[in-house]
């Protein structure tokens, strides 16, 4: 069966999200290199058949991400980074276009104030990276990367997503876009008084941006509550293995280093990712 991993590199990150979903609850200790590729190969023989690098921010590690992507690119394994874009530039995206598939990036708002709101006031780095990033969805035009656009609907933007998606469609068209829903998680659950959204405004989003948007972008992909209900799998930095189900992290099932009796079986959202990015 074709199963799906991401792979929590680290949970450090330059940023504080109010909304910020990383799994917290592992040590920190990464797997050395030579053990990932050993233990993803044994999994490739199991049905692995797309691996997400992801974080926290995993470019924090850059030259371990590229490596990691440059090996499971040769081993045939689609592969997928998921980052906030603010350590790319011109010349690891050309680096990059060699073995990534699919980038994951998240743009929140058209607003820089409203940045701010999302990433938290991090030493100057929350406006390098609103340039960054709109510079990036512009730039991978040029690219065979596919680009996923995440924006998460919460509180602060739920009025204005006809704006974000015109920005969007004005910087590239050529993406698949991902609206998700926000929900308490991770390490900043306790906000979640801020950000929450009720399930009928979720709705009432999904209609308004199908009947603005559908046909405009390479796809819209809406990751609401229903979706999240199917399972799907994070490793932790340490090895952990933690089911996603339900909006909630379960404790760790086993760990990806001495457990290979885990059963990974196949996901709802591997179906999605065949109906949704069946051009790869
Ligand atoms: S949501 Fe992402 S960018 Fe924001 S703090 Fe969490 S890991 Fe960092």
């Amino acid at each position: 069966m074709p199963f799906s991993l991401a792979y929590q590199l680290t949970q450090n990150c330059p940023f504080n999200c109010g909304i910020c979903n990383t799994y917290i609850n592992s040590t920190q200790t990464m797997l050395p290199f030579s053990t990932l590729t050993k233990v993803i190969l044994k999994l490739k023989d199991k049905g692995l058949k797309r691996f997400t690098i992801t974080g926290g921010e995993p470019l924090l590690y850059k030259d371990m991400v590229f490596e990691l992507l440059d090996f499971l690119n040769k081993n045939n394994i689609r592969t997928c980074l998921s980052t906030t874009g603010l350590y790319l530039k011109k010349d690891s995206i050309h680096e990059l276009n060699k073995y990534l598939d699919h980038l994951m990036i998240s743009y929140p708002h058209v607003n820089y104030k409203l940045w701010e709101n999302h990433f938290g006031i991090v030493n100057g780095i929350t406006l390098k990276l609103f340039n960054v990033v709109n510079f990036l969805i512009d730039y991978l035009k040029n690219t065979q990367i596919n680009l996923e656009v995440v924006t998460v609907l919460n509180r602060l933007n739920i009025n204005d997503i006809s704006i974000i998606g015109n920005k969007l469609l004005e910087l590239n068209k050529n993406i698949f876009w991902k609206i998700e829903a926000y929900y308490s998680n991770g390490k900043n659950k306790d906000l979640y008084n801020l950000y929450e959204i009720f399930d009928f405004e979720y709705y009432r989003i999904e209609e308004q941006i199908t009947k603005e948007f559908s046909g405009k972008f390479r796809s819209i992909y809406f990751s609401n509550r229903n979706i999240f209900e199917s399972k799907d799998y994070l490793i932790a930095p340490n090895g952990d293995i933690i089911r996603t189900s339900n909006n909630k992290y379960s404790d760790p099932i086993g760990n990806i280093m001495k457990d290979f009796n885990v059963e990974f079986p196949m996901t709802r959202n591997w179906n999605d990712y065949e109906k949704y990015f069946r051009n790869w």
